[in-house]
């Protein structure tokens, strides 16, 4: 199995640290806002990095950081005149609601950064001590980044590209001036008037973004993991300031190997919140099913560079129907083909199933790619379309609907088609309710609200009787 890693520029072969498992920490979102589609990419892809693993039989220990303190949470909340942890709270809820509607799996540990402060304090005195860091007079801590021989490592920088960089530009930002040197970055910062802070050593504030992904990954995975990733805007200055702070203060490597998806674009340019060219998750689970947006981020390798587009959007729907198709042929023939043993022509077919799950698995281990991994999965489509035929024995129509939902399974598309439930099937269920308060079953009643909620019917006790609509 081949990883791109970004710190080596090639493809290598992926060793884990320990046999049989798999450490990986995603950089997570900032939570100010419903996340944008541009950000849905690195948790689809990821995700399904890890599907793989699992696939492979690999436990995967996936920790994946909500950035809950930031500049642009404070503006949101002092624009609405609430706490800022009042807006991380609701992002956070709606980002874990549109992550389960893209079928991602939930992360071993989603850690908030202002749950972490006592480690980041710690690893911050820890970089001073050391002589990795210090402290300025107004109590903000800056990383010295001469102090590192191997800054620069992960985004191929050296020192003099990063130096001629800075005197290109004029040094605005307040507080630069007391920087040792312009590529120091901050590790803890002064608070001002009406932000949230915290106490520390070196001044009321809090910290810089950089050191909570160190201290989080180092928590909740150890010191040297397998993999961290996340976009590719991540590489710098974020991911080699990360590496700096961890291997300075632990004195250990701290990841193996470094993954970066390319970005969605919209119209040739990087979709982001700050240039307002984004669609957010939200808006595009009101005009599809989000499982075509994920068909749609997989149809192309993580590093390829992937335009969006309305055109794409329809034709990740219709691949995705006939994926659902295919399946709910299976499913008709498991329920009503021949009984049996498999004929000899089938014994055959079931033995070419094979090839399209080698296909699958080449695909995917030649750095996630994606793209023909999903091709295979349309090859067994219509191997599938072609072989499982009404008058098909049931258990060749399950051989082939146990490979299609493993190989859809590590992509995350559910084959299922969600059907609506029938008016007759609730006014049933309406009653079996009535008749359960009736007998004074009551938990029985609840359980079938639950029920009937769970499938998005939400009822309503009224004078003139039991109403219900869909929610
Ligand atoms: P942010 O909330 O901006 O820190 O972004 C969260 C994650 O989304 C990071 O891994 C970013 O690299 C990633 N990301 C943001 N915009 C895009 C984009 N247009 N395409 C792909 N990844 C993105
Ligand atoms: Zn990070």
């Amino acid at each position: 199995m081949k990883i791109f890693n970004t710190l080596s520029r090639t493809k290598e072969e992926f060793k884990p640290l320990q046999d049989g498992q798999v450490s990986m920490y995603v950089c997570g979102p900032t939570v100010y806002n419903f996340i944008h589609i541009g950000n849905a990419r690195p948790m689809i892809v990821f995700d399904t990095v890890r599907r793989y693993f699992e696939y492979k039989g690999y436990k995967v220990n996936y920790v994946s950081n909500f950035t809950d303190v930031d500049d642009k949470i404070i503006k949101a909340a002092n624009e609405e005149g609430v706490e800022s942890s009042v807006i991380s709270e609701r992002f956070i809820r709606e980002c874990l609601t549109d992550m389960k509607g893209m079928n991602i799996m939930p992360a071993t540990k989603n850690p908030k950064a202002t749950e972490e402060i006592d480690g980041m304090i710690e690893m911050v005195q820890t970089l001073i001590d050391k002589g990795h860091a210090y402290v300025a007079k107004d109590g903000t801590v800056y990383f010295r980044v001469k102090s590192d021989p191997n800054y620069g490592k992960l985004s191929h920088k050296n020192m003099d590209d990063l130096e001629s960089a800075f005197t290109e530009r004029t040094l605005k930002v307040s507080g630069e001036d007391q920087k040792e040197d312009p590529n120091d970055f901050v590790l803890w910062k002064p608070k001002k008037e009406g932000e949230p802070f915290w106490v520390s050593p070196w001044c009321e504030g809090r910290p810089g973004w950089h050191i909570e992904c160190s201290v989080m990954s180092k928590k909740y995975l150890g010191t040297t993991i397998d993999i961290h990733a996340g976009g590719e805007d991540l590489v710098f200055p974020h991911h080699e300031n990360e590496i700096a702070q961890s291997e300075c203060a632990n004195g250990e490597p701290f990841a193996k190997y470094w993954m970066h998806n390319a970005f969605l674009n919209i119209d040739g340019t990087k979709m982001s919140k700050s240039l307002g060219n984004f669609r957010t998750v939200r808006e595009i689970s009101e005009h599809y099913d989000l499982q075509v947006l994920r068909l749609f981020m997989l149809s192309a390798q993580y590093r390829s560079p992937l335009n969006f587009s309305a055109d794409m959007m329809e034709s990740a729907k219709t691949s995705l129907e006939r994926i659902r198709t295919a399946s709910e042929n299976q499913r008709t023939v498991m329920e009503n083909g021949a009984e049996g043993a498999m004929t000899e022509e089938e014994t055959k077919n079931a033995a070419l199933l094979k090839d399209y799950i080698a296909k699958f698995e080449s695909a995917m281990d030649d750095d996630f790619n994606t793209a023909d991994a999903v091709s295979a999965v349309f090859e067994l489509v219509r191997f599938s379309n072609s072989t499982v035929k009404a008058d098909s024995t049931k258990e060749y129509a399950k051989t082939v609907f146990d490979v299609m939902e493993k190989l859809c399974g590590v992509l995350g598309i559910i084959t299922e088609t969600k059907k609506e439930m029938l008016d007759s099937d609730i006014e049933a269920m309406i009653q079996a309710r009535q008749d359960a308060r009736k007998a004074k079953n009551f938990a029985e009643a609840d359980r079938i609200r639950n029920e009937l909620l769970e499938k998005g019917i939400i009822l309503e006790d009224t004078r003139e009787g039991v109403k219900w609509k869909r929610a």
